[in-house]
């Protein structure tokens, strides 16, 4: 039997443009399930999987995993989310036309009826992303990974180093080294035009949200834009 509606939220944008952060406040404040390809990724690698393995190397050098791959994970484990959640916050995913074109269809073949697929483009200048990412630390617990920022004093953690939710050492991504950082900065705006022209085309709902400003301001734009009460 089918269920009845499913509300997706697709974040895009830029690495270090807060996704994981706003993703975190949604779940914490409003109860949805966020999933991230990242760090589903990272799992990988931390539990030393098949896949981990092969992925490591790619995403220390902060290049994408390759379409066929990350569509397989992102099927099974939306599979299993939309068991017991029918609102899915998207972290990382799509990141590439096809991967867009397979989300469609993943959600196509889902046991909804309806699916309202929400579109939220995070807007942010390259040179603030460079600025922010020299900055962030994350949890070390992989289970954890809750996201602190030393340039913004609203995210930073209570005690230098160590994570407020599980006490785990902070530590920096390797991804998030400079040549790193400018890689996926290029491969982002090689493929966000695509991603938002192919979610256009389809009718869906694409908002804009500024997000050089603190993350309080963010969140409730967001909630007024997507008319959540
Ligand atoms: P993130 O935590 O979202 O910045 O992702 C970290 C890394 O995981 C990326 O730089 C990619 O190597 C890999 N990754 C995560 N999501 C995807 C995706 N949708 N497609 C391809 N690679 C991905």
């Amino acid at each position: 039997m089918k269920l009845d509606t499913s509300n997706i939220i697709v974040f895009l944008g830029p690495p270090g443009s807060g996704k994981g952060t706003l993703s975190r406040l949604c779940v914490n404040r409003l109860a949805w399930t966020q999933f991230s390809t990242g760090d589903l990724c990272r799992e990988h690698i931390t539990n030393k999987t098949e896949l981990g393995k092969n992925i490591d190397f790619i995403i220390k050098s902060g290049k994408l995993i390759s379409d066929s791959l990350i569509i397989k994970m992102v099927e099974k484990e939306l599979e299993k989310q939309f068991k017991n959640q029918s609102k899915v916050i998207l972290d990382g995913f799509p990141r590439t036309k096809e991967q867009a074109v397979a989300l469609s269809n993943i959600l196509k073949a889902s046991c909804f009826n309806q699916v309202k697929l929400n579109i939220v483009k995070l807007d942010i200048p390259d040179s603030d992303i460079i600025l922010r990412l020299s900055k962030r630390m994350i949890c070390s617990d992989k289970k954890c990974q809750t996201i602190y920022s030393l340039s913004d004093i609203s995210l930073r953690p209570k005690v230098e180093n160590i994570c407020d939710n599980c006490s785990s050492n902070l530590i920096k991504r390797i991804d998030d080294e400079i040549d790193a950082i400018l890689d996926r900065l290029k491969i982002y705006h090689l493929h966000e035009n695509d991603i938002i022209d192919f979610f256009h085309n389809k009718g869906h709902k694409i908002i804009t949200l500024s997000v050089n400003r603190p993350v309080e301001d963010i969140y409730r734009d967001f909630l007024t834009k997507l008319n959540i009460n």
